[in-house]
């Protein structure tokens, strides 16, 4: 598809390991090759890579600038500042439920937004403010991965806390920390092999499901700016 001018939002949504990040800075660089001006912001709560520099898992890089993820209006000032004809977010579904508005306007004033991020968390449950924009989306990507049990398709994301399905209500764990061995681990697997515990100080819930999960608001596929 060539590259358009017009304003456009487009969402890249998957699971993890699904090659999100590849694909917005696929479509970041074609931009440039366009002679676009591009901006990309990311939620400053990802500590993979160090601050100036998106990078994704095939080690691709792309200079970003790091926004409060509970200020995502200030991605509105830098992009007047820089002055911006592309406005890149990646890991959007880590800022506040106010992305919406603020990528909303961007589209307003003639931008083009690509926002890419999980659309589900561990849970099974729609991550922040990610399907609000797909809802608003004028194209969404949806790319899926490879579940490590069975090499199915997979679009969810497993959450392991010491090697074990994570429950609804584990505490996070600080990635890097020494939190009694629990290291934290994201995967990805199809539905058959995505599994949630039963939440902690219930003994056993027979079958439970994505939707039987009690909502806890704020859970999430989260990391911490420590470490
Ligand atoms: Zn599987």
């Amino acid at each position: 598809m060539p590259f358009r001018a017009d304003p456009w939002l487009h969402v890249i949504a998957g699971c993890m390991s699904s090659g999100k990040t590849d694909e917005l800075l696929r479509l970041l660089r074609r931009a440039e090759i366009a002679r676009r001006r591009v901006l990309l912001v990311r939620p400053a709560i990802d500590n993979r890579t160090p601050g100036e520099f998106a990078e994704s898992r095939s080690k691709a890089r792309y200079p970003s600038v790091l926004v409060n993820r509970e200020e995502p209006s200030g991605i509105l000032a830098l992009a007047r500042e820089r002055d911006a004809d592309l406005v890149g977010v990646e890991e959007a579904q880590f800022f506040d439920d106010q992305l919406v508005d603020v990528v909303l306007a961007l589209r307003d004033s003639g931008r083009h937004v690509i926002a890419s991020g999980l659309n589900l968390d561990f849970a099974g449950r729609p991550f922040g403010p990610m399907p609000l924009l797909m809802a608003h989306a004028d194209q969404v990507t949806t790319l899926s991965a490879i579940c490590v049990v069975c090499g199915d398709v997979a679009t969810r994301t497993q959450r392991l806390v010491g090697g074990r399905p994570a429950a609804v209500d584990d505490p996070l764990v600080v990635i890097g920390g020494y939190d009694h061995g629990a290291m934290e681990t994201y995967e990805a697997r199809c539905l058959r092999h995505h599994e949630v515990a039963a939440p902690h100080g219930v003994t056993m819930v027979p079958g439970l499901g994505t939707g039987e999960v009690p909502s806890s608001p704020g859970v999430g596929v989260e990391r911490s700016q420590a470490g």
